[in-house]
């Protein structure tokens, strides 16, 4: 069956899916609509390309890369497979997914259209479904505290995105886009309030240091953790006040 049941766009300048209407501008980026193709077009020109990370854990991507291209996650725990956030592009290529779980509402992708294809359900906090962003998504739980799932913890930590929630799975945990890492150095999101990302940071951290890691998986990078966890601990120090 197609999941192709009502229009839907992506814009290649952000990789934004707009299901169900063509707006003037993308309202992720604003870009201009002659920026958009279908999710059909999207689709037949891009695919999904998985690298792994860990025997149980793998990186998915849009290939060709496909505007602010990010990765999303596989986790195949003991019962379930457990997405983290998800890719611009729809493949129906790719292992089913039972759960689709939302580090926030920025990398929403083709979440609906996986949705409806491999019968999965969708997960976002409340506070990150409320927004502009995510008005048109069919999202089938909206968590409001941490919770486990399928040896998945989930921490709602506020900031970038009121719902911004990241999560841990056995020694791999995943961040998004909270932090970007470039040349060694860190930098908080820029997008959000900055007291809020602080603060968030710093419950994150408290928790961080309760568990044994060995993998950080963010939108654009997968590194080690102890190399993440350095450039973090100075970047907090620098906004201690
Ligand atoms: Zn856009
Ligand atoms: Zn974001």
């Amino acid at each position: 069956m197609s999941p192709f049941r009502e229009e839907q766009y992506v814009c290649k300048v952000c990789g934004y899916n707009m299901i169900g209407y063509y707006p003037e501008t993308c309202p992720f980026c604003g870009a201009l609509k002659v920026n958009f193709i279908t999710a059909e077009d999207c689709n037949e020109n891009y695919e999904v390309l998985e690298t792994k990370v860990t025997d149980k854990v793998i990186r998915l991507n849009s290939s060709p890369p496909l505007g602010l291209e990010h990765s999303a996650y596989s986790i195949k725990t003991e019962k379930q497979i457990i997405w983290i956030d998800c890719p611009s592009t729809f493949s129906k290529d790719i292992e089913r997914m039972d759960k689709i779980m939302l580090t926030h509402h920025h990398f929403l992708g083709a979440s609906n259209l996986y949705r409806s294809y491999n019968s999965a359900f969708l997960w976002i906090h409340e506070e990150d479904s409320k927004q502009e962003l995510a008005q048109k998504y069919p999202f089938d739980k909206k968590f409001e505290n941490d919770y486990n799932f399928c040896e998945i913890e989930a921490f709602h930590i506020n900031g970038h995105t009121p719902g911004f929630t990241f999560y841990i799975f056995k020694d791999v945990f995943f961040i998004c886009d909270y932090v970007s890492v470039s040349g060694g150095n860190m930098h908080f999101n820029p997008y959000g309030p900055h007291d809020k990302t602080i603060a968030g940071a710093n419950v994150m951290d408290n928790i961080l240091n309760k568990h044994i890691l060995r993998k950080v998986c963010g939108f654009d990078y997968v590194l080690d953790y102890s190399e993440w966890k350095a450039a973090f601990d100075i970047l907090l120090n620098s906004v201690k006040i």
